[in-house]
Parts: C-alpha cells; sequence; structure tokens
C-alpha cells in the first residue's frame, strides 16, 4: 500500500505562527543572522534579550528547513557515543562538548518554559532500541560509557522494552530520562516569536545572495537591500541556498523521511508508548518512532521519499509498521514528508570562522534540537562580546569534506537497497 501524503505533518498541526514580513528596506544591526531554523532563532533571541539589535533573514518561512521537518527527538548529546567524541576531538574538548550537549535537553525545555512555547513538549526520555542482539551489546556499551560520565542512562531488557513501546520487535533499550520529544516546528517557530517579542526583526521570504565584509562590517543582501552588521551568524546547517560566499560550509546532504499515521484507536494507544517516549533504534540504516499529540505514529528512516527512491522508502514505512506495531497494520498514513541532515565526516558539528565577528554553525549530523539551541545561543554571546570561550567547539578557519556527492548518493543508495529487502517484502 502506497504512503497517502497530507505532506509534512508538523505543518498541518502546529498551532504557533510568527510575523515574517520580507527585508523591504536596508537596515542597521548588531547582529545578522541567515537562516530561521533552531540556531538561527535560538541566536536571534538570546542577542535580542541581551540588548542587541538582530535582524534574521531567513529565504522561505521560519521552519522551513531542518527544524520544520524532524522527528522531534530532544537528545542529550549527539550520534556518536562520547567516547568516540573524546578521540576525535581530544580529551579537553571532546569532555566539554559532551558535557555542553548532556545539558541541551535542559536548555530546551527552559526556553519551552520562560517563553511558553505551545510545542507538545513531552519530557518522558527516549528510548535507544536494540534492533538486535549486537544492538543491544551496542547500548550497553552507551550505557557503560554514558553512567562512567554520570549520565542517568537506564539500559532496560526486551521485557520492560515491550512493555514500554508495545512492541516485541525489539531486544532491549537504552533509557534517557533527560531526553523527549516535541513538534519541532512549533518549537522553531515558538523562538522565533520569542525573539521578536524580545526585540529581533525577522524576515521571511528574504533569500541572501550575497555576503561580503568591507574591513569595518558584514554588508548582507537580500530583495535588492543591504542589512550592514558589525557581527554575522549563518545558521543555514543543510539547506544552505545560493549564497556568494568565499569560504562555505562543506557537509553530505542525507535524506530522512517519515510516515505519519492517522491518530490510533484509543484502546491501541494505552499499550504504545503510553509514556510518550521517543525512539530510534541501532540498525545501521536507522528506524524512528514516536506518537505526536493527537496518536499518530509516526515512523521515519534513511532516505529521501520525495526522490527515485521514494515508492521504495513508502513501501518499507509500511511493511516496517507491521514488523514492529502489528496491531496498527491497516492504519493508513496520512503524511509522508522528507527533510536533509547535514553530515560531517566525523559526525560532529562544526563551526567555520568566516571572517571578523562571523561565524557559521553546521554538520549537526542528525542532532539538531538541543545542539542547534545550545550552538545558536552560545555563537551568539561569542559574538556579542566577542568571547570565543563561550563556543562549544573551537571554531576552525575552514572545514573540508571530500566525496560530498558520491558519498550523499553512497547513503541515498543504502537506504534504498535496505528498505527494499528489509523487513522482507512478501514475510
Ligand atoms: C528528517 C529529519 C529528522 C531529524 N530528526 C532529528 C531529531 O529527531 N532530533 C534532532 O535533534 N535533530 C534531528 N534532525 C536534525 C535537525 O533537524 C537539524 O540539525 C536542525 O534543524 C538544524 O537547525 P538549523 O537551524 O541549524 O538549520 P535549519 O533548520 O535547516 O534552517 C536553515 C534555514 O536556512 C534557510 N536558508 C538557507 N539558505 C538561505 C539563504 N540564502 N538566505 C536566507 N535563508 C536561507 C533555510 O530556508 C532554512 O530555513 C533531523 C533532521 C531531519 C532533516
Amino acid at each position: 500500500m502506497a504512503a497517502q501524503t497530507g505532506g509534512n505533518l508538523w505543518r498541518a498541526s502546529s498551532t504557533v505562527s510568527v510575523e515574517a514580513p520580507p527585508l523591504a528596506a536596508d537596515a542597521r544591526a548588531d547582529l545578522v543572522i541567515i537562516g530561521g531554523g533552531f540556531t538561527g532563532n535560538a541566536a536571534a533571541l538570546e542577542a535580542a534579550r541581551r540588548g542587541a539589535s538582530v535582524v534574521l533573514l531567513e529565504a522561505e518561512t521560519v521552519g522551513h528547513g531542518g527544524s520544520g521537518r524532524n522527528v522531534g527527538l530532544v537528545n542529550a548529546g549527539l550520534w556518536l557515543p562520547p567516547q568516540d567524541v573524546i578521540k576525535l576531538m581530544g580529551r579537553e574538548p571532546g569532555l566539554r562538548l559532551v558535557d555542553i550537549l548532556a545539558q541541551a535537553p535542559a536548555l530546551v525545555w527552559s526556553l519551552v518554559d520562560r517563553e511558553e512555547i505551545e510545542c507538545e513538549a513531552t519530557r518522558n526520555g527516549t528510548l535507544h532500541l536494540a534492533h538486535a542482539p549486537s544492538g543491544f551489546r551496542d547500548l550497553a556499551e552507551r550505557h557503560r560509557q554514558g553512567v562512567e560520565l554520570g549520565a542517568p542512562l537506564q539500559l532496560l531488557d526486551a521485557e520492560e522494552t515491550k512493555r514500554r513501546t508495545g512492541s516485541s520487535a525489539f531486544h532491549g533499550s537504552l533509557f534517557d530520562p533527560r531526553a523527549g520529544t516535541i513538534q519541532p516546528l512549533s518549537y522553531a517557530r515558538g523562538l522565533a516569536a520569542a525573539a521578536i517579542r524580545a526585540g529581533a526583526k525577522l524576515h521571511g521570504a528574504s533569500k541572501v545572495t550575497g555576503v561580503t565584509h568591507d574591513g569595518e562590517g558584514w554588508q548582507v543582501t537580500a530583495n535588492g537591500h543591504v542589512v550592514k552588521a558589525k557581527s554575522l551568524l549563518l545558521a543555514t546547517n543543510a539547506y544552505f541556498n545560493g549564497i556568494d560566499l568565499g569560504t562555505r560550509p562543506q557537509f553530505v546532504k542525507v535524506g530522512y523521511s517519515q510516515f505519519a499515521t492517522a491518530p490510533m484507536p484509543e484502546h491501541l494507544r494505552k499499550n504504545i508508548l503510553a509514556g510518550g517516549e521517543g525512539c530510534w533504534d541501532t540498525a545501521m540504516v536507522m528506524s524512528s518512532f514516536r506518537i505526536d499529540r493527537a496518536g499518530r505514529m509516526i515512523v521515519g528512516g534513511i532516505g529521501n521519499e520525495g526522490g527515485a527512491g521514494g515508492p521504495v522508502h513508502a513501501s518499507w514505512a509500511r511493511r516496517k509498521l507491521r514488523q514492529v506495531y502489528p496491531q496498527l497494520a491497516d492504519l493508513p498514513f496520512e503524511h509522508a514528508w522528507h527533510g536533509h541532515i547535514a553530515m560531517t565526516g566525523d559526525h560532529v558539528p562544526k563551526i567555520l570562522r568566516l571572517g571578523p565577528s562571523g561565524l557559521a554553525c553546521f554538520g549537526y549530523s542528525g542532532r539538531g534540537i538541543g545542539p542547534g539551541t545550545v550552538f545558536g545561543t552560545r555563537a551568539a554571546i561569542a559574538l556579542l562580546e566577542d568571547r570565543e570561550t563561550e563556543l562549544p567547539v573551537a571554531p576552525v578557519e575552514q572545514h573540508v569534506e571530500r566525496f560530498v556527492e558520491p558519498k550523499a548518493l553512497y547513503y541515498e543508495t543504502g537506504a534504498v537497497l535496505t528498505h527494499a529487502i528489509n523487513p522482507p517484502p512478501f514475510s
């Protein structure tokens, strides 16, 4: 059965709106921000609350990029286990990043509370699900590393995992009580609305085409107008589009798709993720599962449902749902959508120095709700106060990603091949 699509569920269900008229005149500001996702909006909010004048330019609408399309898992940390981060970055910077990101969900929850953002925030943790015995061994190691660093993780056996998820498909799970889920577009819009209340000027339909520095400050061009500012933050992540810029962020673009069912009937809802935990699994081509406030089951996986492999991904979602939740096998999919993840070679986010008081934050590698909020907030402080020590990772002059096109093709082809055969089509 092909997925029926009402498009992006988050657009259909968000109750938060933002007034962001197109840039229609030249402007001056302390800080100009390009991109209206978690990173840009968090930066605009922090900067405006510190009394700075802020102009944010968004090519489309607030949350158009990954921020309005993602699964909504508010995780503590990156994809990588902490010891891998430490090995890659060195002990001190690695431990610092792990520590900062461990507190990222707390920052997200505090902004949701302070700004009263209506984003279906559910603070009941996440479950990293073992898809196979090898996955459970991986989780046991992640548990060991996390606990060693003070994380309040719990390793759950298959029985307890079944009790929480309502599925017997998993071999155990790792529960992280710091984490949770949000309606991501509402969170992005809520941050933007809060930034506007704090005095920031946000402009949608304002695609930046040129960025220059004349020795005194930045000139950013959009809609034929120029915004002049002392500081610049580029917050376009995977959606970097059409900006004439000397040093551009480099990353591999990876597709991820989601399929949301009609709301589950009440009698099934009681036993399926009744705690509202967000889930993803340990498979190399990973899958995610969560429910929204209306009780829709949202199945996600690597791959682009809008591309040539779309029918394969849609058929996979139906089989995956049937395999993990046979009780939902006949529930129709009402929404399907996809987005692009900005992956770096080592899966660690980057901060690129663009020039004097100019930074780009990108490469969250699929973990951008907590990290985007943290990087945006801290980048605003670093730029306004000329204090780079505030940044979660040291800025670099250049970041080179090799073979970005072949790697993107590799991810998509791998996802298509995996989804074509697993779960088996005729099981
Ligand atoms: C399908 C999917 C699932 C994901 N799931 C999760 C998850 O569960 N948990 C998690 O933590 N992370 C997840 N992520 C990652 C997360 O969504 C991103 O890392 C995060 O949204 C990045 O936020 P951002 O603000 O940096 O960039 P974005 O939200 O991508 O925003 C960039 C913005 O820049 C704008 N832009 C681009 N070019 C220009 C220009 N020339 N002028 C003006 N504006 C421009 C774009 O229109 C866009 O709105 C997922 C990502 C995807 C795609």
